[in-house]
């Protein structure tokens, strides 16, 4: 339940409804994502073929669901949407797939998390739109082939190197989103005040931005947040000196970071002087799973130079020093 954690919370899905961008139009920033799909869309409708399937990577709250939503939109087909912890037989993922209507979007988010048995149907459905089902077991067991009608599979995952590399070459179109920049976050922070019926100025805007990490879910999770500040301590405008007000009190600092941040820097830095350190021992000393180091909490620091992968492990650079105003060791490197 941290406040900025991009993984979505209960209840968020259904607020997030209203402010979702529903065409590509809308969908801001990921510029180059964006060009190359709106050329793939064209084309795949003006053939009146399927899309070819869409693997898209990225961190949570970065716009995967809302990309194949999107796709979907825009293709003029419904949208079908599971997750790969879901489907846990075969049968699971045949009564999907025979239910699809020509040209329909399959959407899987954390695809990753496929079990093997699933994995395997989805090959021949992706290649030849075609189930192979094994029926029965024992002497007794058969096959049976059935046609499906030409779909498009959207997979979502955090990591693409988390997919065995048979079901990665199925895709042919491979989409990776990055961090948002803070002009871009202030763009969606502002489109959604708008949707919400928020007074938002464009310094307070461009705070809750800067707080962000990088993703669209928390700038408009803190948004929620500040406009609540806002209404109760203020006339319910969001200025910049609301914005800072309402954030400072939500502890998230001008970096994005929270608690949870600053006790992995602190951590890498008192305990194993600033690293290297593995990602076992990192997350047993500051009792976090390892997959939420690796998803949630890395990423973004990385991505903004406070630390960094090296083989023999993580290290934090001169940045995290700087960022708790400590002195920077010697052997610490940019
Ligand atoms: P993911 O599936 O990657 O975890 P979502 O697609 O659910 O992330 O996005 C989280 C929220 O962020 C959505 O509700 C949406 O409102 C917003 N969002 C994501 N990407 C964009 C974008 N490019 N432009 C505007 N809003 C976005």
């Amino acid at each position: 339940d941290r406040i900025i954690s991009g993984l979505s919370q209960p209840d968020e899905e259904r607020q997030d409804r209203a402010i979702r961008p529903k065409r590509l139009a809308e969908y801001i920033g990921q510029q180059e994502l964006r060009t190359q799909m709106e050329i793939f869309i064209q084309a795949a409708t003006a053939r009146r073929e399927a899309l070819d399937h869409v693997l898209i990577f990225g961190p949570p709250g970065l716009g995967k669901t809302t990309l194949a939503n999107i796709i979907a939109t825009e293709m003029c087909v419904n949208i079908r949407q599971t997750s790969g912890p879901v489907l846990e037989k075969a049968g699971d993922l045949a009564a999907l797939l025979t239910n699809l209507e020509t040209h329909d979007v399959l959407f899987i988010d954390e695809i990753h998390r496929l079990s093997p048995a699933v994995e395997e149907i989805l090959y021949p459905a992706m290649e030849d739109y075609q189930l192979d089902l094994m029926i029965g077991e024992g002497p007794a067991a058969r096959s049976i082939k059935l046609d499906l009608p030409p779909f498009t599979l959207v997979g979502a995952t955090t990591r693409a190197g988390l997919l065995t590399s048979p079901l990665r070459d199925r895709f042919g179109i491979v989409q990776r989103l990055e961090f948002y920049t803070i002009d871009e976050l202030a763009s969606i922070v502002t489109r959604s005040a708008k949707v919400l019926g928020i007074h938002i100025e464009p310094q307070g805007a461009y705070e809750i931005a800067r707080r962000s990490r990088g993703t669209p879910r928390i700038a408009n999770r803190l948004l929620r947040r500040v406009r609540d500040y806002a209404e109760v301590k203020a006339n319910g405008v969001i200025n910049d000196i609301i914005s800072v007000q309402a954030l400072d009190m939500l502890r998230v600092d001008t970096n994005g970071f929270d608690a949870l941040d600053r006790k992995l820097l602190m951590a890498m830095i008192d305990n194993f002087s600033g690293g290297p350190v593995g990602l076992d021992t990192l997350s047993a000393a500051i009792n976090e799973e390892r997959g939420t180091i690796e998803d949630v909490l890395e990423p973004y620091l990385l991505q903004q130079g406070f630390i960094m992968r090296t083989p023999r492990g993580r290290v934090v650079t001169q940045q995290a020093y700087l960022h708790f105003g400590l002195k920077v060791p010697k052997s610490v490197g940019l």
